[in-house]
């Protein structure tokens, strides 16, 4: 067997590559970095929240040295219709300290993520796209890019959603379309000052806004608004299925939801800077792929690590976290010489982490959020009965629990499927 170049080769640079990267260099390993992006980041693209906790065991001071936006302290869920919205609205100033969660643009905290590898030993290849996995004898053995071929003991899969390589070795299959999403984004660039008093927000705090109902035009899937220093980044994510069967184009439901009058207070006079799309992995555990074979661990979205709470989307802390664990295993399996998939028992681990805990209490999760008429009647729903409550004319009011009734009556979904809804979102989120 010729030498290997390095003792292993991680490929891609988002969260969870840098991190491998780093902590593997960190434990004295020879590691280099691949990415294919000119910079890293500049491929890559998220709503923008990151619940960092997990990344502060790895750089405990991230939230004042990384390139964040601003520290999440107010979370706003909204049923928007297409001339009512109802929002309930979360703010704890608890949530800045420890820093729950922080925005972050891509480009800028990606690179910063990578430039940590560096600090730590990793050797970084920008602009290298890696072609295919190198096997010999059912071991993986190193990758090709283009004519180069650079051999090691180990690669670490981090390519985000689509993973070629995990699926070029059989680990994963293509996903099913109600798997996936496709996400539109957008940032609107806009002064601070403006972005504070529209969202209630003051110093470094921001605002975290997901949206479902009629942003998406009905499409199963929502829309998030979320606030950086000097810009919002607005998006809408929808499940390829339904996107496909409803025969609407991404591009013009971003249209819609970025002109939406409900929307307006909020997004006038912001200029749109940027625009981009990518798929987002949506199976939550349902997805979850064989996770390494001899040779090769696979990291982050790349083994379809993402959840979907209809509250919130989490796909950057799992893909920290995975390979921080994955990390763990490379470590002691590179030292003790054997980089079998039985040796980094790396499915067992990870699935017993509170990444696999949480994949299990979302397990129902997609499966709920498959019901169509979480995006269209139950915001008519609970603006009818908000509009009984508020609307005051001259004829006698009512009790909440009648204005209810009528509403529920009036909407079409009926008290049956209205009851096994509630249950089953109950029980799933
Ligand atoms: C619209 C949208 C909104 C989202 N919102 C959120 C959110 O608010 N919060 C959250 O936590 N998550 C969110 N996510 C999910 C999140 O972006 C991903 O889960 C996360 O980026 C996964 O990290 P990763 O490191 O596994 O993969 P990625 O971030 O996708 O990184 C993979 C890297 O590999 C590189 N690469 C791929 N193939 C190759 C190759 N062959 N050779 C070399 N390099 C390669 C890519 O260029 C990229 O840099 C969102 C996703 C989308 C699309």
């Amino acid at each position: 067997m010729p030498e290997p170049d390095f003792d292993a080769i991680v490929v891609g640079a988002g969260p969870a590559g840098c991190v491998a990267a780093t902590l593997l260099a960190r434990a004295g390993h020879q590691v280099v970095l691949i990415e294919r992006g000119s910079t890293p980041g500049s491929k890559n693209l998220s709503g923008g929240v990151l619940y960092g906790r997990v990344l502060e065991t790895v750089f405990p001071d991230y939230a004042a040295e990384a390139p964040v936006e601003r520290r999440i302290t107010k979370h706003t869920t909204t049923f928007l219709n297409a001339d009512s919205a109802v929002s309930i609205d979360y703010w704890a100033k608890s949530l800045a300290k420890p820093v729950n969660a922080v925005t972050v643009l891509r480009a800028h905290f990606d690179e910063w993520l990578a430039s940590q590898a560096e600090e730590a030993g990793a050797f970084l290849m920008a602009g290298v796209r890696v072609d295919e996995l190198m096997v010999e004898s059912g071991q993986v053995v190193g990758v090709r890019a283009g004519e180069d071929e650079l051999r090691t003991r180990l690669v670490v899969a981090a390519d985000g959603v689509n993973s070629f390589l995990a699926r070029a070795v059989g680990l994963r299959g293509t996903p099913r379309q109600e798997q996936v999403a496709l996400g539109v984004k957008g940032v609107l660039r806009m002064d601070p000052k403006t972005i504070e008093d529209r969202f209630g927000v003051r110093g470094g705090e921001g605002a975290a806004h997901a949206i479902v109902g009629d942003c998406t035009k009905g499409v199963a899937g929502g829309a998030f608004l979320y606030t950086n220093k000097s810009s919002l980044s607005l998006g809408v994510v929808m499940r390829l299925d339904d996107l496909i069967a409803k025969g609407f184009k991404s591009s013009d439901i971003f249209e819609h939801c970025y002109t939406h009058p409900g929307l307006a207070p909020y997004l006038d006079g912001g200029e749109l800077i940027e625009y981009g799309s990518h798929l987002v992995a949506e199976g939550g555990l349902e997805m979850l792929g064989e996770v390494s074979s001899d040779g090769l661990i696979v990291i982050g979205e790349a083994v379809g690590l993402t959840i979907n709470s209809g509250f919130a989307v989490r796909g950057m802390d799992l893909a920290i976290g995975s390979a921080i664990i994955a990390a763990r295993l490379a470590d002691a399996a590179l030292r003790h010489g054997d980089t079998s998939a039985q040796a980094l028992d790396y499915r067992q681990r990870l699935l017993g982490s509170y990444i696999g805990q949480d994949l299990k209490t979302y397990a129902k999760a997609p499966a709920f959020l498959h019901r169509n008429r979480l995006y269209s009647d139950y915001g008519m729903l609970a603006a009818e009965v908000f509009r009984g409550v508020f609307s005051l004319d001259t004829t006698p009011r009512q009790h909440l629990l009648k204005c209810a009734r009528e509403a529920v009556r009036g909407s079409g979904v009926g008290y049956r499927k209205l009851l096994a809804d509630g249950l089953a979102g109950v029980r799933s989120l």
